[in-house]
Order: C-alpha cells, then sequence, then structure tokens
C-alpha cells in the first residue's frame, strides 16, 4: 500500500504523519478533532459537519493515536471524543503543507 504511514509523530499540539513516499504532513491536533469524521460530528449522508469547529479547545491534545487496520488512523482526543476513523486517503487528501495546499483537489 503507497498511502500508508511509514511513521506517526507527536509532539505538542501537532500530529505528523510520514507517508511511505517520505512525504510529511503535520496536522494541528485541533484542525483534527475539527475534521472528525465520526456519526456524532457529521451528518453521514449530506457530510455536512455538526459539530461547531468553535467549540473545539484551543489547548487540545490527542493522548494516544493508533493505527485501525491497513487503512485508517483512530485518535483519542483529550476531551473524551474517540469516534473518529480518520482513513489515510483523507488524512493525506486534508494534508495542510504548502505543496498539497497548492495542488487542485
Ligand atoms: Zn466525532
Ligand atoms: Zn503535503
Amino acid at each position: 500500500m503507497t498511502n500508508a504511514p511509514r511513521e506517526l509523530k507527536k509532539s505538542d499540539g501537532e500530529f505528523t504523519i510520514v507517508w511511505q513516499d517520505g512525504h510529511e504532513s503535520a496536522f494541528s491536533i485541533r484542525s483534527l478533532r475539527q475534521a472528525c469524521p465520526c456519526a456524532a460530528c457529521r451528518d453521514e449522508w449530506t457530510g455536512k459537519p455538526l459539530l461547531d469547529p468553535e467549540s473545539v479547545p484551543a489547548d487540545i491534545t490527542a493522548p494516544k493515536a493508533e493505527l485501525v487496520g491497513n487503512y485508517a488512523v483512530a485518535f483519542q482526543f483529550s476531551d473524551g471524543h474517540s469516534t473518529g476513523i480518520y482513513s489515510f486517503e483523507g488524512l493525506r487528501s486534508r494534508c495542510p503543507c504548502a505543496a498539497c495546499k497548492l495542488r487542485p483537489a
């Protein structure tokens, strides 16, 4: 699988995924929490966000992150939320680096 993380790195307020191709995606923990794809945070049919992004604490952390099978990462956030399963594909497409931002979706 080319689209799988080679390494997961955690630092203060940030979570970095090093992909198989060497590309690094550094996500802020807050932006990950805000993008939570679980049914409580996002309408499953319309994709409409149900979570108010402003309700996510600025100092939120993710004490735990683990791989789910071969396709996703699950985070346990410090606000107690842990139902979001973040697919590798979705994470890579949300890569906030300058190079990826410029790339048309
Ligand atoms: Zn959620
Ligand atoms: Zn990138």
